[in-house]
């Protein structure tokens, strides 16, 4: 194996970029000494509610947390049909299923490998016709940065009366029309883990909401259901907030998060021009801006492509190689092989480039030229 050509993600060259901002705003955390909920907390939710065009941001301890949130939040529990797709990161799912709801899988459109909403509609009125579950929320993922068909996902939320919501873990910094990700449903979530296009050093999550009362609940759900203060509790809560540290390293990343997103749709432009017509290329619809979480291209080579390439140097990765309804932790669910034949399909076609807003047109151009 050479030696590559690029990391799979350049969180290195993004901290050299941003070293003084990073390393100023920390230290004020460590002289003020408020690590939990401090200064930065409220700043960065301020800034972030902002940015997506919303009333309220809620900051938590990570991604999956603010789905679990989310749903407590609109009091989903037992008894409930959460629907969303198998092919997303588990944690979708698992969220749904750790409040105790049943998932209720949906399956994808090929091209945007996002929810298909024909396909939602179909499986609300089939759980609604059973009558075993109620259906009670949607949670529509933003894969790969590209915001789910929220033009079509709105309305059938609204038809059926079934709240709908965003995860944006991988979506934020993208938008759809004039609204941001972030923005859609009735209450959004997203992720600050590392890899995400907005990550921190460490985790991070948080919701964002139009509605006061969604707000409120989050907000004292996130402290052990607290009612006045953290020792009168009105409600079995999380312990779940983002520490100063992660905020102060957020509020110094969201001064170039809006070029960088810029910088990943450069990189995908090149990506368009230089790779090989055999190559199916990842497509963003009209009126769609995606944050470019990943950059995912089809192929009926997987394994063999993903071989080549990390041999000429170049890291890729599968995301995702099984769809949630395979997974060992979802046999009681009993589903099968067939049930969802995209994303099936789709687990054995995607490879992923790097993709990061700190590469430069000739390394792309080399990554396009490794193709076999
Ligand atoms: C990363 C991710 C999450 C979970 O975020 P964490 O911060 O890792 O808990 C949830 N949903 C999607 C689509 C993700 O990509």
């Amino acid at each position: 194996m050479s030696e590559l050509l690029t990391p799979f993600i350049d969180l290195g060259a993004q901290y050299q970029h941003l070293k003084s901002q990073i390393g100023q705003r920390i230290d004020r955390v460590l002289q003020h000494g408020q690590y939990i909920l401090g200064p930065e907390v409220s700043e960065l939710e301020g800034l972030l509610a902002e940015s997506a065009g919303v009333k309220y941001c809620v900051s938590c301890g990570n991604g999956t947390d603010a789905l679990q949130l989310a749903l407590m939040a609109l009091e989903i529990g037992r008894g409930d049909a959460v629907f969303t797709v198998p092919y997303t990161f588990f944690a979708t799912a698992e969220a749904i299923s750790i409040i105790g709801a049943t998932p209720v899988f949906v399956d994808v459109d090929p091209e945007t490998f996002n929810i298909d909403p024909g396909s939602l509609q179909t499986a609300i009125e089939r759980v609604q016709a059973s009558g075993e579950l109620n259906p009670a929320a949607i949670i529509a993922v933003d894969l790969f940065g590209l915001p789910a068909d929220y033009t079509r996902l709105e309305p059938i939320s609204s038809e059926f009366g079934v709240p709908l919501i965003e995860d944006a873990a991988q979506g934020f910094g993208g938008s759809l029309g004039e609204r941001m990700a972030g923005s859609f449903g009735e209450i959004a979530t997203t992720s600050f883990f590392p890899a995400k296009p907005l990550g921190c050093y460490g985790d991070g999550g948080a919701v964002f909401t139009d509605r006061q009362d969604l707000a409120d609940a989050v907000k004292s759900l996130r402290v052990h259901g607290k009612g006045i203060d953290k020792y009168d509790n009105v409600r079995i809560g999380m312990n779940s907030r983002l520490d100063s540290i992660q905020a102060a390293v957020l509020l110094a990343k969201l001064e170039v998060f809006e070029r960088e997103v810029e910088f990943r749709e450069q990189v995908a432009r090149w990506y368009e021009e230089y790779l090989p017509d055999n190559i199916q290329l990842p497509r963003v619809p009209e009126g769609f801006r995606s944050a470019w979480a990943q950059y995912t291209i089809q192929t009926n080579k997987q394994a063999e492509l993903k071989k080549w390439l990390l041999d000429q140097g170049v890291p890729t990765a599968i995301y995702y190689a099984k769809p949630l309804h395979l997974m060992d932790a979802y046999v009681s669910l009993d589903y099968q092989p067939g049930d969802f034949p995209v994303s099936e399909k789709l687990s054995g076609r995607v490879l992923s480039l790097p993709m990061h807003p700190y590469l430069d047109e000739p390394t792309v151009r080399q990554i396009a030229m490794a193709m076999p």
